[in-house]
């Protein structure tokens, strides 16, 4: 952690020790942690990124730990993928997609997550937990296992039966909670009051957790050739992933890796069941008014967003734009982003393309941008979303004749 500065108030600026401490004491905004951007300037290039791990930790220089001991399942560097016939379907030019379903547990969570306990395990920690909707499960259960932590994971009870599957399978404490994910979280609050000695990702230790979402701006940036785009579409649960995406772009100029890192626009995505951030923006108001959840697109379904307002604030101050879907959209857009380019998203995936569907027709994206639109989990986790309407093109008898009465008839697509 040889560049951290230390930790800084988001409000009011005061700055505090890089240590498990998530609130300002003074005004009780959140803290982020801050570098001395002139010691990683001197201290990274191109070529020594290039010489790094194919994954999060060749930015080692730019995150907020030691790498060298880090706990690593091989997050990230996952492909940027050009996508041209998605492109078409939507009217635009030069789209690519941040393929993220390609992460150890299936998410993008599994960058943010190997941050956090590498800085929790420096911090002395033995227990990690955390409050999910899902994805943040799985990769907490597997990096506490990898990392031999014990690990307490707290879940709304009503979870895709999958990811409850798959997080337990890693073998720490799976609890669900009868309650949405707001629930969960107020309880995990209460819990990590009474727990100090455990690192709850997402509360004591979610400074250091969210500067893993940085890690998405800067592969996009090296993927192209060390460019940026002009304009990213970005899935919003609690804000985070967004906020640091643009952080992530700032911090690139920041130390003389790119230009123009602070001309990217920003453009967030909701689902219409779960879409406060998206009504503050089309209101035109600064209050992110906390809802009662209810998508399919679990993984995205927090009322109350902790950074909410300020998601809200780069997209605006960005001159990008909030948008949200329907349930029946994100199915669509899921179904449209694998058949035009072969990459099967979760629904916080078809909300970004359902979004960007709707920006690119309403001329917010256009199409003489370099556009890039997050995918951030796989499908494999949220197959029930699908529902009936996707199956056999044909059920048959396994006969030369059935075949042909098939293709007589056309198939059902
Ligand atoms: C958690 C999650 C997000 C958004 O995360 P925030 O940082 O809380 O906004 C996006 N996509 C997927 C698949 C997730 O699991
Ligand atoms: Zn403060």
């Amino acid at each position: 952690m040889g560049h951290v500065q230390g930790l800084r108030c988001r409000e009011c600026s005061r700055s505090f020790p890089a240590a498990a401490l998530h609130v300002c004491d003074f005004c009780f905004g959140p803290l982020e942690v801050a570098y001395d951007y002139a010691a990683v300037a001197a201290s990274v290039s191109r070529e020594s990124i290039a010489a790094g791990p194919p994954t999060i930790w060749r930015y080692g220089a730019m995150l907020p730990v030691a790498h060298d001991d880090a706990v690593d399942l091989g997050a990230g560097f996952t492909p940027l993928v050009r996508a041209d016939r998605l492109a078409s379907a939507l009217g635009l030019g030069e789209l690519w997609v941040k393929d993220d379903t390609r992460n150890p547990t299936g998410s993008f969570k599994d960058r943010v997550v190997s941050v956090a306990l590498t800085k929790s395990r420096e911090l002395g920690f033995k227990v990690a937990a955390c409050a999910s909707t899902g994805n943040l499960a799985n990769s907490v259960a597997a990096h506490a296992a990898r990392a031999a932590m014990d690990s307490y994971v707290f879940v709304p009870a009503n979870l895709e039966r999958v990811k409850i599957q798959t997080t337990a399978v890693f073998g720490g404490n799976l609890i669900a909670v009868d309650g949405n994910y707001d629930d969960v979280n107020r309880l995990c609050a209460e819990l990590a009051s009474e727990h100090p000695d455990w690192a709850f990702v997402n509360v004591n230790v979610r400074p250091y957790y969210s500067e893993g979402s940085k890690t998405l701006a800067f592969e996009v940036a090296e993927q192209l050739g060390w460019e940026v785009p002009d304009h990213v579409v970005v899935p919003i649960a609690s804000g985070s992933q967004l906020t640091k995406i643009h952080k992530g772009f700032h911090e690139l100029t920041a130390v003389g890796l790119v230009e123009g890192g602070d001309s990217v626009r920003i453009s967030g995505a909701q689902a219409e069941g779960c879409s406060p951030v998206a009504t503050a923006f089309a209101e035109g108001s600064d209050i992110v008014r906390p809802v009662r959840p209810d998508t399919i697109a679990k993984s995205l379904a927090i009322g109350n967003p902790a950074d909410g307002w300020y998601a809200l604030q780069v997209a605006r101050s960005t001159g990008g734009a909030i948008g949200s879907v329907t349930d029946a959209e994100i199915v669509e857009g899921i179904r449209l982003l694998a058949r035009t380019e072969g990459i099967f998203a979760e629904t916080a995936g078809g909300v970004t393309i359902a979004t960007l569907a709707k920006l690119a027709a309403s001329g917010v994206v256009r199409s003489d941008e370099r556009v890039v639109a997050y995918v951030t989990g796989t499908g494999l986790k949220t197959v029930e979303a699908l529902g009936d309407d996707v199956g056999p093109s044909a059920v048959i008898p396994p006969t030369l004749e059935a075949f042909a009465a098939v293709v007589e008839k056309g198939t059902t697509r």
